[in-house]
């Protein structure tokens, strides 16, 4: 669903960023991505996203070219309309939620798949009544996003980021501004959008739910990925020292 070739970025002034990362997402997959603060989670999930040009590699989605180099070292994106199309496939929730203050938690939802992705007003509506039902918000379509808990604001995100019905759904610490009372409501969704078969890569500081939830775990420091795994080595026998220190600190 994903391939990632190689990837680097920096910023203006900064040191690389991200140094060369490269690893794949298949069909149905979920992945947690952890790692140090700083190492580059959420400028990797950026690029990956569109939100951030890359300076170097390429990244596919379902195959098709999203952005490759030349051998030349020139960045070639897709056109802007297949760009579009691509950006379609691609779901992000992030830490702060990001809902729209003025909109009603309906209004949220409906807004991209309307006009966005031109979905009629009235399908995208039910779509979005379903999607409340299934994060058991039903009650809320009206309430505004100051109405709302942490938890109750990110469940909205995820209906918000299902609603375009994306190929893959990235998260970038979805519990991390939650008190940790309101995590246990955000991790359900999750967890149930896995038992679905949602291709996932989710960026987490829970090791427990990563341990739990992740098909495969992906450990970045420094900008690159030290190693991967399965949840049952990764977290249970990781080969790397850098690894240990870092699962040290969480035990
Ligand atoms: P993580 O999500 O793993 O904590 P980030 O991707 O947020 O890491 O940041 C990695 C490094 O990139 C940090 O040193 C951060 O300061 C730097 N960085 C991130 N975004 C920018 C930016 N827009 N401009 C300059 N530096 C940035
Ligand atoms: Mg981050």
């Amino acid at each position: 669903m994903l391939r990632v070739e190689n990837l680097y970025k920096s910023f203006a002034g900064t040191e690389d960023v991200v140094t060369g990362v490269s690893f794949q997402i298949n069909e149905g997959e979920v992945v947690a991505l952890i790692g140090p603060s700083g190492s580059g989670k959420s400028t990797l999930l950026r690029c990956l996203t569109l939100l951030e040009k890359i300076d170097h590699g390429a990244i596919y989605v379902a195959g098709e070219p999203m952005v490759t180099t030349a051998p030349s070292g020139e960045v070639i994106y897709a056109p802007e309309a297949a760009l579009r199309k691509i950006r379609l496939r691609l779901g992000m929730v992030f830490q702060n939620f990001n809902l729209f203050p003025h909109f009603s938690v309906l209004r949220n939802i409906t807004e991209a798949p309307i006009h966005v992705a031109g979905m009629p007003p009235a399908e995208a509506e039910a779509l979005a009544r379903q999607l409340l039902a299934k994060i058991g918000l039903s009650d809320k379509a009206d309430a505004y996003p100051y109405q709302l808990s942490g938890g109750q604001s990110q469940r909205v995100a995820i209906a918000r980021a299902l609603a375009m019905k994306p190929d893959i759904l990235f998260f970038d610490e979805p519990t991390s501004a939650l008190d940790p009372e309101l995590t246990g409501e955000v991790l359900k969704v999750i967890r149930n959008l896995a038992a679905e078969q949602m291709t996932m890569m989710v960026v987490t500081h829970e090791m427990a739910f990563a341990r739990e939830v992740a098909d495969r775990v992906i450990f970045m420091d420094k900008g690159q990925i030290v190693e991967e795994g399965t949840p049952e080595i990764l977290f249970g026998r990781p080969a790397n020292e850098r690894t240990r220190t870092f699962l040290g600190n969480y035990n």
